[in-house]
């Protein structure tokens, strides 16, 4: 076995003990590898061990390996900051955007994906932790945009993503996933239907399971450390 796939065994298990513990079904929690910076022989090697979702975060990047691997096995996730000028490549060859945080980049996602294709699948990034440095539209503002892009007809909005302070300290870590979970439901209160929570990442996910994740983001405890 390789290392990538002993690896996704090991993120696979904790994903079904944290699930256990939270008395949740272990296929309400989907593995997304986060596979940015990473070759697309490493990518190989994951999809060999039966990882389907992907999420990466640089879009020039990305599209070589999506240009490599195709999209017939791999859905594809972007999850990092979007600007403007690369919208059109990530309405071309994605099935799923995680970092939504304002009207303008969904509007433009909704005008250039290709007709024919499904719509594609939305989470509005949210900031949980207050801090500036950090992306995602704040806590009182999620529901007007979630309302505003759940008009847009070739997108689906599906749900919320954060990326939490970060902090090893798992009160803080589930007070921030908390946070995320409730917005969600203020939001579904007012008649949308969300049902994707995009949160927990490698030293986090346990905590992130334990408040409602649907959706981990693995990259480091799949593929090893980055440089
Ligand atoms: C890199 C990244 C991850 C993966 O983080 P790890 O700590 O390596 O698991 C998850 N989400 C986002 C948005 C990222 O940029």
């Amino acid at each position: 076995m390789t290392s990538i796939a002993a690896n996704l065994q090991a993120v696979r298990a904790r994903i079904f003990a944290a699930c256990t513990d939270a008395g949740r079904a272990p296929e309400s929690v989907q593995l997304l590898a986060v596979s940015k910076t990473w070759p697309a022989s490493c990518i190989s090697q994951a999809i060999a061990a039966q990882q389907r979702h992907f999420g990466e975060n640089y879009v020039q990047e990305a599209i070589e390996k999506i240009a490599a691997l195709g999209s017939e096995t791999v859905e594809w996730h972007f999850i990092g900051p979007l600007q403007n000028n690369k919208t059109k490549l990530v309405a071309g060859n994605f099935a799923w955007v995680h970092s939504i945080d304002n009207l303008k980049t969904a509007q433009r996602l909704d005008n250039q994906r290709p007709p024919g294709f499904p719509a594609l699948k939305i989470c509005l990034q949210v900031n949980v932790s207050g801090e500036s440095s950090k992306g995602g539209v704040s806590p009182e503002h999620a529901l007007q945009l979630a309302r505003d892009v759940s008009n847009l007809p070739n997108l689906s909005l599906r749900g919320l993503m954060a990326i939490p302070a970060a902090t090893t300290e798992t009160a803080v870590q589930r007070q921030q996933f908390a946070m995320l979970r409730e917005v969600k439901t203020e939001i579904n209160r007012h008649g949308l239907e969300l049902d994707t929570l995009s949160m927990g990442m490698s030293h986090d996910l346990e905590a992130a399971i334990s408040e409602g994740s649907t959706i981990v983001r693995i990259g480091t405890a799949i593929f090893g450390e980055r440089q």
